[in-house]
């Protein structure tokens, strides 16, 4: 049997070791922590169990969605609520994002929610769009160069921007639009626009919500994930950071040495200067809540006066299996920021949700918060000849695109030792 060493625990890692294991191989996981899920993880706020990263995953393609199926866990799988999420505009107002988008592009720039939220003379420009001939742009591999030259400023600053800080913690002009949004520069090329090949995209997609959840918390997905490599026989080493990798085998912090036929790297080796993300969990009791006065949550456009989350999720509005796990009137809320104080941050988030929620919440009817940090997302690991490398810094963040292209490699893995 060929042997492979996968290094790091996160999706990623857990995925490969599980189909790699199925199809055949010797697997030994190492993961630097002591816990395996990497950004899928939990945690305990005021005695409720919580995802304290990833809490959903786009249905596009289906991807993750099959592989709960293997899991066994295809019943878990929930919509969220239908009400959608809003969008906090520099000026100070708050609307509903506008409803026929992808990733904040309008598919109808002149609709009224759109205006809304830019203004009449921005969604003129954004309508220029439908004058254009079809090439332009479409060359642009970055979504905010597309965006920018299809739609203009206002579009990519004030909804464009404000989504992807919030879903993929990167600008628009930093996101390849191939990886964030598959497709959407062919239907370019083949609608003639952009407002046009957004609607396209959205009525070729499947029905039902963009994304979805597991009830309990998408952190059962890693717990699941964890059985079955018990279960096949997979070795996990925690505790165990790797410092180099070469075509045959990983060197672990202490020295010690695992060699193996194959290497699968699924994190970034030594790149932690990356800026951190850090979420503000808040549990709260208040009804004022209960009517869910900004659907799922709020989008913020950078630069907002006096608000430093980019973005907050009413996460027991958004999840209807979370909200009668904690019952009346009690409301689960994340904000996540870039680079939050270490002191301070719960008045912090206490405040912005206030006025994000437009609420008056106060410190009494806090019951529970807890600060989370992770690492930005990684950048694409240095490439080491003969090692195949999956996670979100060769794939893109994202449950769905993570998942996909570490089932890819692992299959391109089995092919050619089949061969
Ligand atoms: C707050 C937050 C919310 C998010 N929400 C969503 C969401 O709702 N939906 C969605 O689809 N995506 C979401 N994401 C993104 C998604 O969680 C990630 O894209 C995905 O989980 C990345 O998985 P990964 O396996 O590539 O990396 P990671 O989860 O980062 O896993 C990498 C693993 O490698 C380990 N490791 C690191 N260095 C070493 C080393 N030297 N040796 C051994 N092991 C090492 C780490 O400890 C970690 O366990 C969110 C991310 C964050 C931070």
């Amino acid at each position: 049997m060929a042997s492979v060493v996968i290094v790091g625990g996160g999706i990623a890692g857990l995925v490969v070791a599980r189909d790699l294991v199925l199809g055949g191989m010797t697997v030994t996981l190492l993961e630097a922590s002591d816990h395996l899920g990497g950004k899928v993880a939990r945690h305990t706020v005021a005695g409720i169990e919580l995802d304290a990263g990833a809490e959903s995953f786009a249905t596009r393609r289906g991807t993750v969605a099959e592989l709960a199926r293997q899991l066994g866990l295809e019943s878990a799988i929930v919509p969220p609520s239908p009400d959608g999420a809003w969008l906090q505009t520099v000026a100070g107002s708050a609307f509903p994002l506008p409803k026929t988008g992808i990733l904040g592009i309008p598919g109808t720039p002149m609709a009224s929610d759109v205006i809304e939220v830019i203004g009449f003379w921005a969604a003129l420009r954004a309508q220029l769009d439908e004058l254009m001939l079809g090439f332009v742009g479409a060359k642009e591999k970055s979504l905010g160069r597309l965006v920018r030259r299809r739609m203009g400023d206002a579009v990519l600053e004030r909804l464009v921007a404000p989504v992807t800080l919030g879903i993929h913690s990167k600008h628009p002009d930093d996101l390849d639009v191939d990886v964030v949004a598959p497709g959407l520069r062919t239907a370019l090329l083949r609608t003639g626009s952009l407002s046009h090949a957004v609607r396209q995209l959205r009525e070729a997609a499947p029905a039902g919500s963009a994304v979805a959840g597991i009830s309990g918390g998408m952190f059962e997905l890693v717990e699941a994930l964890r059985r079955d490599l018990d279960r096949f026989g997979v070795t996990v080493r925690l505790s165990t950071p790797v410092t180099s990798v070469d075509s045959s085998g990983a060197t672990v912090a202490d020295g010690e040495r695992f060699d193996a036929d194959h290497v699968v790297l699924a994190t970034s080796l030594g790149r932690s200067e990356q800026a951190s993300i850090v979420l503000a969990t808040l549990v709260v009791d208040a009804p004022e809540l209960d009517s869910a006065p900004r659907g799922t949550g709020v989008l913020v456009a950078a630069g907002t006066p006096g608000i430093r989350a980019k973005a907050l999720t009413h996460a027991t509005a958004k999840w209807r299996w979370l909200a009668d796990n904690v019952g009346a009137s009690r409301h689960v809320l994340r904000l996540s920021y870039n680079q939050a104080p270490v002191d301070g941050l719960r008045e912090l988030a206490i405040e912005d949700a206030r006025q994000l929620l437009g609420v008056p919440l106060n410190a009494a009817s806090i019951i529970g918060f807890d600060r989370v940090e992770w690492a930005a997302p990684a950048a694409a690991p240095d490439v080491v000849s003969g090692v195949t490398a999956v996670g979100e810094g060769v794939s893109g963040t994202g449950l769905a695109a993570v998942v996909r292209h570490a089932r890819n490699e692992a299959e391109r893995l089995l092919k050619d030792i089949d061969g």
